[in-house]
């Protein structure tokens, strides 16, 4: 009697690992008995079902072809691609077509961001172009198995992130580059960040292969350790090992983007008047205004009228990457155009109208936005409006970017926050790091709609501007558990900020005086100031008599915004008019303390 034949189901694709793991046995004996069969694979290589069926009968099982659904795009992808909708989702997917991936690069300084955008752009010049002067014109495209890349080519995240901050989303996808000599540091940490925030899937670079202190294994560990499981330690992560400098393993990444953007079914309608970002603007002393586009959707073509935020001009003559003169571009191209009336900025959006009537009219309905936007002002996540903010969403989270000084606080920190909240109220930390509080940080707060608290930081002074223009909400702590009582506060919706009263100046009337129906207190300032927003406090006979606000504050007949120590002015208050001779005022300001 022969015994049962063990029934196993196999997709008509699959990896080495994953038969070795549908048939339970170590990966190492499949690519065994491949080899048997003169088949040469590695572990994350593809097999089709015969191939698979083969393997598997030879090690004692039954194969069976699985009736496979539709395979799920990885979640991230998912969500990246949403993000893209913003051109097409008005479109009719009848209209679609697939469009080459935009690619930007993040790691490290010195890692070899620029080399490889070199050594990418030098090896895989588009076939048949060869021979062009390549210009910067902040990216470029290069062709792969007859497949298109475009690849952003101002590496760095803040770059990457201003754009995001601005609503724009390019980038399909990140190369994560690290080098395998000096492994995960602060900014590949920062870029991980960045890339997760926008929801963009992740390819890591190992670059520097060819030193002789690289440490592959020991890149994977740091990889690991920040949630980026590598695909040969059972993760989703793939890693490239490369050498940037010696063209080592490129053409193996760029098959890998390929793969990887595969699922995203990048698409595009090249029939309709082209839309966009703008990559980079300057100004150039022959040529006038050079406004360098990515064309996102429809196609962008010689003389083309476009609206590029309150401004419009036509497109006197376009670019492409190699400086040759092109007359149309479509999805995913990147173009050099001439002819806007102003320098354009990164990460504003283009698009191409059909006459001067509706650019008027697009022009206008973008004057009429930033008008409103000016007047309500940007409304930013803060803590004590975090859960009204969120109304009406199922799981409110709020978003942190959280620092600390060393590691050893960082990590007790970002452990106590995850405990915090319960199904519906989460704290998602958008990026975790050591150090200062930097520009950068501001920006993706600005871009992820987070709040930026600090532990034993301070603030850059770049930072520090930016968060103000930008209304980004910074809490800096001293103490752990403040700091993580706040965040449980905010979560369940008890965060009540607490002002204090601060004193900033003294003075005393000597005269009154009537102007209209108010009285006018004649004051001498005996110490600190006056300023117009204060309130104040009039004190008699040590006796508070009356607390309001300065409505005017003048120097003689002039308005004033303060006025210090040592010299006289005008001052009425809000709602009293009965000033005496030798009254005490007293200026204070409300300030929060928490
Ligand atoms: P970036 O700051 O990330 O743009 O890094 P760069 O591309 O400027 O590279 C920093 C330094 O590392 C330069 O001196 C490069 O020549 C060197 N470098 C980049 N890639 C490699 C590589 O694969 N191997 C070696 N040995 N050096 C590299």
């Amino acid at each position: 009697m022969t015994a049962e034949l063990q029934k196993v189901e196999i997709p008509p694709q699959l990896t080495v690992r994953e038969l070795a793991e549908d048939l339970n046995v170590s990966p190492i004996a499949v690519i065994k008995e491949l080899m048997n069969n003169g088949i040469m694979a590695s572990i994350n290589q593809m097999i089709d079902f015969d191939t698979a069926a083969i393997v598997g009968e030879e090690m004692g099982f039954e194969v069976v072809p699985v009736q496979e659904e539709e395979p799920e795009p990885a979640a991230e992808l998912e969500k990246a691609v949403s993000l893209r909708h913003q051109f097409i989702e008005n479109e009719d997917p009848a209209n679609l077509e697939p469009r080459p991936p935009v690619v930007t690069i993040l790691g490290h300084v010195d890692h070899g961001k620029t080399t490889l955008l070199d050594t990418i752009r030098h090896t895989s010049v588009v076939s048949g172009e060869a021979g062009g002067i390549t210009q910067h014109i902040g990216s470029y495209q290069v062709v792969v198995d007859d497949r298109k890349i475009t690849f952003l080519d101002t590496p760095g995240h803040e770059a990457f992130t201003a754009m995001r901050a601005r609503g724009a989303m390019v980038t399909d996808l990140v190369i994560l580059i690290v080098a395998a000599d000096d492994g995960v540091m602060p900014q590949t940490k920062e870029a991980i960040g960045h890339a997760r925030a926008a929801g963009v899937p992740i390819i890591v670079a190992i670059n520097k292969i060819d030193k002789p202190n690289a440490n592959i294994e020991k890149v994977k560990q740091d990889l690991a350790n920040e949630g980026l499981v590598p695909d040969d330690w059972g993760g989703d992560t793939v890693c490239v090992p490369i050498s940037a400098l010696n063209n080592i393993g490129i053409d193996d990444l760029l098959e890998n983007i390929l793969l990887a953007v595969e699922v995203a079914e990048l698409k595009a309608n090249p029939n309709r008047p082209a839309q966009g970002t703008v990559i980079e603007g300057k100004l150039d002393e022959k040529r006038g205004v050079v406004a360098n586009l990515l064309v996102q959707n429809g196609t962008l073509k010689q003389g083309d009228l476009i609206v590029i935020g309150t401004q419009y001009g036509r497109v006197r003559a376009m670019f492409n990457d190699r400086g040759q003169k092109i007359k149309k571009a479509g999805p995913s191209m990147p173009v050099s155009t001439l002819g806007m009336p102003e320098v354009p900025q990164a990460g504003e959006i283009f698009e191409a109208v059909k006459n001067k009537k509706a650019a008027e009219a697009l022009v206008e309905e973008h004057l009429q936005e930033a008008q409103t936007s000016r007047t309500q002002a940007r409304a930013p996540m803060s803590l004590e409006d975090f859960l009204t903010r969120l109304e009406g969403e199922e799981v409110k989270e709020l978003n942190l970017i959280v620092k600390a000084d060393v590691h050893g606080s960082l990590e007790p920190i970002i452990n106590s926050l995850q405990t915090l909240g319960d199904e519906q109220h989460k704290v998602h930390i958008v990026l975790q790091g050591t150090g200062n509080i930097s520009e950068s940080d501001i920006t993706l707060a600005v871009a992820s709609n987070a709040i930026v608290v600090g532990f034993n930081v301070s603030v850059d002074e770049a930072a520090r501007r930016t968060a103000e223009l930008e209304k980004v909400e910074v809490r800096l702590y001293r103490v752990i558990y403040k700091l993580i009582e706040d965040i449980d506060l905010a979560l369940k919706g008890l965060y009540e900020p607490v002002y204090e009263d601060r004193v900033i100046g003294h003075a005393e009337v000597r005269a009154t005086f009537k102007v209209g129906r108010r009285t006018i207190a004649g004051s001498y300032v005996t110490a600190g100031k006056f300023t117009r927003h204060a309130n104040v406090r009039v004190v008699r006979d040590r006796e508070l008599l009356y607390t309001g606000e300065v409505s005017t504050l003048k120097r003689f007949t002039e308005d004033v915004e303060e006025v210090a120590a040592g010299y006289e002015c005008g001052i009425s208050v809000e709602g009293f008019d009965d000033f005496q001779v030798g009254d005490i005022l007293e200026a204070f300001v409300r300030e929060r303390v928490n």
